[in-house]
């Protein structure tokens, strides 16, 4: 059984795939902050701005994979082929090959946007990796490498290296979010291999 905090159909609002239609699935639980506020400033990962904690948003719960990819196709609502984008929390604490499989099978494609520090060993379609910094990287290619900006720790020069098509800094999203989106636009400026990605869902108020 997956243990899923929420399930909603919006509009990618993030990197390489904005603007498109998908359904979003949350994974509850991430290992790099317990989601609790208390735990916050001893996390690994402390500018967290997402609930993921418990199954009790819009359509969470526990599921196996076949009631999964119901309500998946449900939510969809469209004869087109789908589109499929699990998060969370850390979804690769969750995802695995069954669920993948039976939305291939189904007509989805698949994405996941993870932290990295789990190996993927099996195929997904759309891997968008999210490094933090203290936490070890394990998951060196992908589609999209988007990272939180700024970052102590994070030295986007070796990140540069590794074997992404699309690299993105995402301003973090903090009181000082606008010093923050100056500061990742000068440095797209200074290194034009990096992309500025914005949460516009949050920009227009959409979830
Ligand atoms: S890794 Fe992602 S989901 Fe986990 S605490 Fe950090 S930002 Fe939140």
């Amino acid at each position: 059984m997956y243990s899923i905090k929420e399930i909603y159909k919006t509009i990618q609002g993030e990197g390489a795939q904005s603007g498109r239609a998908a359904v979003f699935v949350r994974f509850t639980g991430c290992n790099l902050w317990s989601g609790k506020e208390k735990h916050r400033a001893n996390s690994i990962c402390d500018f967290c701005d997402t609930d993921f904690i418990g199954t009790d948003g819009e359509n969470g719960g526990k599921y196996s994979a076949e009631d999964l990819i119901d309500v998946i196709k449900r939510i969809w609502d469209s004869k087109s082929k789908g589109y499929v984008v699990f998060t969370g929390g850390e979804p690769m604490l969750q995802l695995d090959k069954e669920l993948i499989d039976i939305c291939k099978k189904n007509n989805f494609e698949t994405a996941i946007e993870t932290n990295g520090t789990i190996e993927i060993d099996f195929e997904i379609d759309w891997v968008c990796v999210s490094p933090k910094s203290g936490s070890i990287l394990k998951v060196f290619t992908g589609d999209e490498l988007k990272v939180v900006f700024p970052q102590e720790e994070i030295k986007l020069d070796q990140l540069q290296k590794l074997s992404f098509n699309h690299y993105f800094v995402q301003p973090m999203d903090s009181e000082r979010g606008e010093k923050n989106t100056i500061e990742a636009i000068e440095f797209c400026k200074k290194n034009p291999q990096w992309k500025l990605s914005l949460q516009q869902h949050k920009l227009l108020g959409i979830p």
